[in-house]
């Protein structure tokens, strides 16, 4: 490589200070484009991901030089970054102090003049511009939101926005100072055992507005939870799922989140002028946070912490087989982190009855990912999500998975498409994801929008790098996601 071109442009800005260059070392380990050395790589990562296809190389594969970088002076971050004062970060990133602009799914965390163009948030005397957020932690100042799901601590909800309380507790992330004593809380694997024990707490302090359901038990023995939240004899009901491939085990702890969220600002929130109770009166919101538990404690604590010998056995088979077909060239460990499929080796997105039989993308035995299993609705986790589905008329379902912050709301044969793209503007409006169509086959999605009775449906990728994703990505999840079941409900209770 000639090296004059080499140093030119953004790069040897950035180069130029050293101590951001020593960093920008580990920065693509740290914010990596795995699954690097799985050959087939599927998931929300580059590639086919979640079944479908057009998650773009920008959110994984690192396109641009600077990526995955921390910088400490006054610095341009292109992709995955933080600049630590006065910097550029144009995505991913998060600028924490000074005149920081960041224009895509990040944050300025401290003072200055920030600016964020879509998806972040900024903490003091800030602009955001779509989807954002100013925050009610820190020393706001006269926040101004244009577009999405902003809230200004002690203010009125901007347009779309949610108003709440402007309690101030502990944590350095502008969504943990909404709650004083918040029972779900971020940690960088939240497990079924502890989702387990928040869903009790949960119940414990908001029982008069809720009901735990159990829909099926895993093949672990496993409790399928479905929290409900709202008016069970409303006339509109809506369901959330989350957690049904394993490595995604973000989405889990943020519909926990949303839905102690909706639960503690239930007598005193609003959305859009409406109060929270007023629109939960009319709708019942359906969650069920963790479709694969199996999967999720593999993928977080791995095989030992499976209760069966026999899927232990199986995870261990899945692996050989992995390797023997050229599928993985993981250590052991790095390949039951990436684990997607349920606690036998299937996909359970692809084991839906949605054009299924011509599902050739993937192999033909248990895997960590992509497996569609033996036949449709093969897997008790699978049937227990159709089952749901099928047992009552639904306004509109959500899937949560990550990553690519973007919303998939189509499928060949989509009964329900106008009303499928109207959610999804709903939803990008709020969150300042990108939308896009569909494509792959067998997802829980997919099936609901062909099915007799069809759903008015989407599925939610939300977060911008690869699973599992770390803890720090939670705030832009959150950000971006915080206000979208209040939307939903009002939505439902007006259609
Ligand atoms: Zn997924």
């Amino acid at each position: 490589m000639n090296c004059k071109r080499y140093f030119t442009g953004a790069l040897a800005a950035f180069m130029v200070a050293s101590s951001a260059f020593m960093t920008y070392a580990d920065g693509p380990v740290a914010n990596g484009t795995d699954p690097a050395g799985l050959t087939s790589a599927p998931g929300e990562t580059a590639g086919a991901g979640n079944g479908t296809t057009g998650v773009t190389a920008a959110e994984t594969a690192a396109p641009a030089p600077a990526s995955g970088a921390q910088s400490s002076g006054s610095q341009t971050v292109t992709v995955g970054g933080n600049a630590a004062a006065s910097g550029t970060v144009t995505a991913g990133g998060s600028s924490t102090a000074g005149n920081g602009t960041v224009t895509a799914g990040s944050s300025t965390v401290a003072a200055g003049s920030s600016t964020v163009t879509s998806g972040g948030t900024t903490s003091s005397g800030s602009t955001v511009t779509v989807g954002g957020q100013t925050g009610p932690a820190v020393a706001v100042g006269s926040g101004t939101i244009t577009v999405g799901s902003g809230q200004v601590a002690g203010a009125a909800a901007g347009p779309g926005g949610v108003a709440v309380p402007s309690v101030i507790g502990a944590g350095d992330l502008s969504f943990a100072g909404q709650l004083t004593d918040p029972i779900v809380k971020v940690t960088e694997k939240y497990s079924y055992d502890q989702m387990s024990r928040d869903i009790s707490s949960l119940k414990s302090r908001y029982g008069s507005h809720m009901q735990v359901n159990t829909i099926g038990n895993s093949l672990d023995g496993r409790s399928l939870y479905e929290i409900v939240i709202g008016n069970q004899n409303a006339s509109k009901h809506i369901l959330i799922h989350a957690g049904i491939h394993a490595r995604e085990y973000m989405t889990p702890l943020l519909v926990m989140k949303q839905s102690e969220h909706l639960l503690a600002f239930y007598d005193s929130g609003s959305y859009q002028g409406r109060s929270l109770s007023d629109i939960l009166s009319g709708v019942a919101i359906h969650i069920v946070p963790m479709l694969n538990p199996d999967g999720i404690t593999i993928s977080q604590f791995g095989v030992s912490a499976l209760r069966s010998s026999s899927l232990r056995q199986t995870v261990s088979q899945c692996y050989a087989q992995d390797q023997a077909d050229g599928r993985t060239t993981q250590s052991f460990d790095r390949y039951q982190a990436l684990w997607k499929a349920n606690g036998r080796g299937v996909d359970l997105n692809q084991n839906f009855p949605a054009l299924w039989d011509s599902i050739t993308t993937g192999p033909s035995h248990a895997s960590y990912a992509n497996y569609k299993g033996t036949s449709a609705l093969s897997e008790p986790e699978s049937q227990a999500l159709a089952n749901l589905a099928n047992s009552r008329n639904w306004s509109l379902t959500i899937s949560y998975h990550s990553m690519g912050n973007l919303v998939y709301w189509d499928f060949a044969g989509n009964k329900v498409a106008e009303q499928s793209k109207v959610l999804a503007d709903l939803v990008t409006g709020i969150s300042g994801y990108r939308t896009n169509g569909s494509s792959g086959k067998g997802g829980f999605k997919d099936y609901v929008q062909t099915k007799d009775n069809p759903i008015p449906s989407l599925t939610i990728e939300v977060g911008s790098v690869a699973c599992p994703m770390p803890a720090s990505e939670f705030g832009n999840v959150w950000n971006s996601n915080q206000a979208i079941l209040a939307a939903l409900a009002a939505y439902a209770a007006d259609h």
